[in-house]
């Protein structure tokens, strides 16, 4: 089966010694997902294009003549990149099953009505630069070529100098119509990063998505008093690590009370020695919750409780996916017991940029048993990844008619 040799194919690349991988954008093994993507559409027989962000785009039919009759396209896929250590399925089982799904429809001697999009979105877990969903956020101007081109790695390369080095154009960053022009629908199949379709769930192997929560992330600082960590007694110290370590617990009992998530991920201690007490802990929160709300209410919380300075970074209200599509999807995909179950997720993905842009767009998950993600213990069964081509199969196949 194509979906099998596919896999087969990815699974070496970018792969760490802990089993997890690392694919990150723009880097050397970004550059060969890149080329075996371009080489995949080429043996589909479809016409590779790249849009000003560097987001790979493989078409079935014409697209530059569908636009001109007036027509857009049905486009599907997702992203090769990962987080540090993050698992096989996160992005690739998109990608892969979309790359299946077409083989699958061609082989059956289909003639899409219009045409067929497969991309490849670059940098969407923000791993290097550190903004989630770069390439659909550049393409539909939620973030500005000139943000993004100045980005930071934390080498301190920015991305206009990565992208130069990948031997692309960083001066075309930026809000690209035309491409947003072909996309008629867009349908992103991804692995499930909960339990929601395993666990107590509904145990189907294919859900569809009803909406994004909100999510946001912000940096909290508590400053202090650098001082040595033999000599100053602990009558006269100003240890800022107390606060931080008062807030991550605090963050716990705030989420618990909103119905919410929170999470202390990533945190930077200056001067950084084992015996110096610090004069700053820097410290990102990343909150989520099935409602606004929910969301800024731990925030808040965590803001007047703390004594840090809060820092939003960024913060993206509810994304919900278009309802007729979700409903179309969720009988189209019904099962013995009915519907498709239909489910939300506390993940950001391309899809929901895409949405907030305003393209009518739809997700599909594929039922993950182990319930984990960016982790090498993200899993799907190759029964279930058949079933989510299948679906996927299934759905061009009605979209495109
Ligand atoms: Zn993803």
């Amino acid at each position: 089966m194509s979906f099998e040799r596919r896999w087969a194919d990815l699974e070496p690349i970018g792969r760490a010694n802990s089993g997890g991988y690392r694919r990150f954008a723009w880097t050397r093994e970004d550059a060969v997902l890149r080329e075996w993507f371009a080489g995949e559409a080429q043996a589909l027989g479809l016409d590779l294009t790249q849009d000003r962000a560097g987001n790979q785009w493989a078409w079935w039919g014409s697209i530059d003549a569908a636009v001109a009759a007036g027509d857009r396209g049905v486009v599907t896929g997702s992203h090769l990149d990962s987080v540090p250590d993050g698992g096989a399925f996160d992005g690739p089982l998109g990608v892969v099953s979309a790359l299946a799904a077409v083989e699958a429809l061609q082989a059956s001697g289909f003639v899409p009505a219009r045409p067929i999009g497969v991309v490849n979105f670059v940098d969407e877990e923000g791993a290097r630069f550190g903004v989630a969903c770069a390439g659909s956020r550049i393409i539909t101007g939620a973030m500005t070529g000139e943000r993004a081109a100045g980005l930071r790695d934390g080498d301190g390369v920015t991305m206009a100098e990565a992208l130069r080095s990948a031997g692309q154009d960083p001066s075309i960053l930026g809000r690209d119509d035309e491409t947003l022009l072909r996309i008629g629908t867009f349908i992103e199949l991804h692995v499930e990063q909960g339990l929601a379709l395993a666990g107590d769930g509904p145990q189907a192997p294919v859900g569809v998505a009803s909406a994004i929560w909100p999510h946001g992330r912000w940096r909290f600082d508590f400053a202090g008093e650098a001082n040595h960590a033999g000599t100053t007694r602990l009558a006269d110290r100003h240890d800022p690590m107390l606060d931080y370590a008062r807030a991550v617990l605090e963050a716990r009992e705030a989420a618990t009370r909103h119905n919410a998530v929170a999470t202390f991920g990533k945190v930077q201690v200056e001067p950084n020695g084992v015996n110096a007490i610090p004069s700053l802990i820097r410290a990102w929160l990343d909150a989520r919750g099935p409602t606004e709300a929910s969301a800024l209410d731990v925030v808040q919380d965590l803001t007047r409780s703390t004594g840090a300075v809060v820092t939003e970074e960024s913060w993206t209200a509810t994304t919900s996916f278009d309802g007729p599509l979700r409903d179309r999807l969720a009988a189209l995909l019904a099962g013995p017991d009915g519907p498709a179950p239909i489910l939300g997720t506390g993940a950001g993905h391309d899809a929901g940029i895409l949405a907030a842009a305003g393209i009518p767009t739809g997700m599909l998950f594929v039922r993950n048993p182990t319930g984990i993600s960016h982790s090498p213990a993200e899993f799907a069964t190759l029964d279930d990844c058949r079933a989510g081509v299948e679906a996927l199969t299934r759905t061009l196949k009605d979209l495109a008619s």
